[in-house]
């Protein structure tokens, strides 16, 4: 059994730079709004502070959690008897590398990455200005709308191993397929990104970006929380409208409902728990199933 506040006092005195919250809600930290507390929440500021910090917890046999922007991520109501590192907001910074090329670090949001891009006159990371994670979640993701995807743009991914050693990924051995990548079967943490870009007009790239922001505000419930689309697309079809084809727009389980905006869409219509969420996603899997025959996988990482 881990002694939490010893750890953390542990931590404390090791790596003072570190930045350390003690039993975190994480509902602070998910666009859901939905989570009890993390035993341990830590946000490293730079690549060496967060390796320091991997090889004290390898050290210690503690395997950490990885948080960006929270965007995607349903965590339980109990909380987490874990340590959490979150990037956003801490492992951050944008760099113009010529060529077309761009750095991004994971905790930057793919909003700004998407103007800094814009500002170099570079265009290719439009689909992503409206997806509200950052660098690091949009990778191990293979985040992606309107036609547009990681995979088109990344060039080379940078890592940490849970021992804290930098690895890096080009091009394929990014691994990159529906809303997945190769990261997601590894143990590491990205750290950051090189995006491959084009030179292009900034008004057109500013238009494009306008463009696909209204028509997320017309379609999507962005008044609500949520984590986005709930269920992967299965091939051929559209999660909302097999959803809405099952008559599902607007049912409920405590507070979580099916969106009468965009049935692809779980909201937290007020006060949701993870296990309301959690029992939706099964009804709406089972109506789905029997009205249609297609069996919807979750999107959402359900912790
Ligand atoms: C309103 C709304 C609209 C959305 N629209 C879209 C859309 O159009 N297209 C789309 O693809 N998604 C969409 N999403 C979902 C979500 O924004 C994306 O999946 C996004 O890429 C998740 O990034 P994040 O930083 O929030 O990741 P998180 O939710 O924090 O994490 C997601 C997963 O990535 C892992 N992870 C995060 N950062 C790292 C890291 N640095 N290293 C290793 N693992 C990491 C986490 O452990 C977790 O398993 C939407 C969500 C919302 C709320």
């Amino acid at each position: 059994m881990i002694d939490w506040k010893e750890l953390s006092n542990e931590m404390r005195q090791a790596l003072p730079d570190l930045k350390i919250l003690d039993e975190e809600p994480l509902a602070r930290h998910t666009s859901f709004r939905i989570g009890g507390p993390a035993a341990i929440f830590a946000q490293p500021a730079t690549v060496e502070a967060l390796s320091e910090f991997l090889k004290f917890l390898a050290a210690r046999g503690i395997s950490p959690r990885i948080l960006g922007a929270g965007t995607n991520v349903l965590a339980p109501d109990e909380g987490l008897r874990e340590v959490v590192i979150c990037t956003k907001d801490a492992l951050t910074g944008l760099r113009d590398l010529g060529d077309g090329k761009i750095e991004a670090f994971a905790g930057e949001t793919l909003s700004k990455t998407a103007v800094f891009a814009r500002n170099l006159s570079l265009t290719g990371l439009e689909f992503a200005h409206g997806i509200p994670g950052t660098v690091g979640g949009g990778i191990y993701m293979n985040a992606g709308a309107y036609g547009g995807e990681m995979k088109q743009v990344a060039a080379q991914t940078t890592v940490l191993t849970m021992d804290g050693e930098t690895r890096v990924f080009a091009g394929e051995a990014q691994g990159f397929a529906y809303r997945t990548s190769a990261f997601e079967n590894l143990p590491v943490i990205i750290v950051k990104t090189v995006f491959q870009l084009a030179p292009g007009g900034k008004e057109e790239i500013s238009a494009r970006m306008q463009e696909l922001m209204d028509k997320r505000r017309t379609s999507q419930p962005l008044e609500l929380p949520s984590a986005g689309s709930t269920f992967k697309r299965p091939e051929g079809a559209y999660a909302g409208a097999l959803i809405q084809g099952a008559n599902l727009k607007g049912i409920s389980v405590g507070g979580a409902c099916v969106s009468e905006k965009h049935a692809g869409f779980i909201v937290n219509a007020g006060g949701a728990t993870a296990r309301d969420v959690k029992v939706l996603i099964e009804l709406v899997q089972k109506r789905v199933f029997e009205t249609s025959g297609y069996c919807l996988q979750p999107e959402v990482r359900i912790w």
